[in-house]
């Protein structure tokens, strides 16, 4: 019967809850400049009752909004922030909405609001049935340069928080049981010095000499570190003319790894390249540490009650209309592609997806255990508190991450439908935590067993602030 109070809310306030995501999809604010989505989602929590804590670890579009008290503390955790140049129209075919602007290339915008609809859903059903505990939504910025939540844990906002939830936008309907990467983002300045390129070389010592032997000395360190690792840069000042030996240049480096022992290992070693590069060429460099994180700790317990919810919401229900437009989306991709998708779903999930556009059905988990190449600072709330988080489908099968075809099936019917189940399974679920205080403690055991020895601590240097200057 509770559950019956979850998903009535959500589908009579469907209308107000997709009008705030497509809000938050023409807002398309990048990492830590989320102001605006940060405002409308704060206002929404207001109006149904939850107490806001604005501003957060340090980060002005961070907030913790709760509601209720005592025990349980249930978090939901959701994301809002847009990719820089995916701007596009909620067309099949490329058509910037702003050329060169950003764009909800990752669907944060359903993330944010699906976590919002499943938190206000939780709080009517305590008001309606009298239940007791509290319902916190975790509003977490700067998810895609793998900032927000790693703040929030380093500033004990996670401290009391007993299970923690949360979702992401996918071309699948499943849990998300795989780990992911653990990581470093650090930008590597070289100063030397200048002089003419031509006329006077001898008196110069270039800067982006050294940036370029550190890249060569990285690609090299690549042959010997762990087979998962991954190490990508790009230079960020290269310097300014061929004619002046360039005095300072930078370069920005992603270190990663199943680990997060090895990527501090990995880290250490890039630096004694960085010391190589600066000897070689006479230079000296300085290091801008902007964030780390952890790999992500998949709960059991959690994870299965997300995987019942799913089973009670059911998939989203797609219209022809929808279809259509996924059919339109797949004629456009590149020559293979669809087949390559229809293979690895074959392979990798063991769902047979041929002639197929959207996912229409529920499948069982099939990552435990793997480990997937890429990084979320989802990981380091993983290390402090049970936590479990899933995928629901917002875009076509075949839609590239990071893209503007992801971008324009966050902003209609599709991710529309698959936010509205993402906000019923997060709903679902967290009831059952507030109300099952046996289950609680059964995820807090897992979780006590599977940190043992291995204790959290943060990636992030002694008073390290967020860095609010850094936009992409
Ligand atoms: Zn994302």
């Amino acid at each position: 019967m509770h559950n019956q109070t979850i998903l009535h809310w959500i589908s009579s306030n469907a209308g107000n809850l997709v009008k705030l995501s497509d809000h938050i999809w023409e807002l398309a604010e990048v990492g830590l400049h989320e102001h605006k989505s940060a405002a409308a989602l704060i206002d929404t929590l207001k109006q149904h009752g939850f107490t806001v804590e604005e501003g957060v670890a340090g980060m002005p579009s961070a907030f913790v909004a709760s509601f209720g008290s005592g025990k349980p503390v249930i978090a939901i955790m959701g994301e809002y922030d847009a990719l820089p140049g995916l701007s596009q129209k909620t067309h099949f075919e490329k058509v910037p909405a702003k050329p060169g602007a950003a764009g909800h290339g990752c669907g944060h915008n359903l993330l944010g609001v699906g976590a919002l609809g499943g938190a206000v859903a939780v709080r009517e059903t305590m008001v309606t049935h009298g239940l007791s505990g509290t319902i916190r939504y975790y509003g977490c910025p700067a998810e895609e340069t793998l900032v927000g939540k790693v703040f929030m844990v380093r500033d004990g906002l996670f401290a009391d928080v007993d299970v923690s939830l949360t979702w992401h936008p996918s071309s699948l309907n499943t849990l998300w049981a795989a780990s992911s990467l653990a990581m470093n983002s650090a930008k590597f300045t070289f100063h030397g010095r200048s002089s003419h390129a031509a006329g006077d070389p001898e008196s110069g010592r270039s800067a982006l000499d050294a940036v370029e032997l550190m890249n060569v000395g990285a690609n090299y360190l690549r042959e010997h570190i762990v087979q998962d690792a991954r190490l990508h840069y790009v230079i960020t000042n290269g310097g300014g003319e061929p004619n002046i030996v360039p005095p300072v240049a930078e370069v920005w480096y992603y270190v990663r790894a199943p680990k997060r022992k090895q990527v501090d290992e990995i880290y250490a070693r890039l630096i004694k390249v960085a010391e190589g590069a600066a000897m070689m060429t006479e230079t000296t460099f300085d290091i801008e540490f902007l964030t780390g994180c952890y790999n992500t700790l998949h709960n059991h317990v959690v994870g299965d009650v997300l995987m019942d919810a799913f089973r009670t919401a059911g998939a989203p229900q797609f219209t022809a209309e929808d279809v259509e437009f996924a059919r339109h989306m797949a004629a456009n991709y590149p020559p293979g592609h669809y087949q390559t998708m229809v293979d690895n779903m074959k392979d990798r999930v063991g769902v047979d997806v041929e002639g197929k556009y959207l996912m229409d059905l529920v499948t069982e988990p099939h990552d435990y255990g793997k480990v997937a190449a890429g990084s979320t600072d989802v990981g380091d709330v993983s290390w402090v508190t049970p936590t479990a988080q899933f995928m629901a489908a917002c875009n076509a099968l075949g839609t590239p991450g990071h893209s503007w075809q992801y971008t324009a099936c966050a902003g209609m019917g599709i991710g529309h439908k698959g936010m509205l189940t993402a906000a019923k399974v997060l709903g679902l679920s967290a009831l059952k935590f507030l109300q099952d205080a046996e289950l609680v403690a059964k995820a807090k055991i897992e979780f006590a067993q599977s940190v043992k020895g291995r204790e959290y601590k943060t990636p992030l240097p002694e008073g390290h602030k967020p860095p609010l200057h850094q936009l992409h």
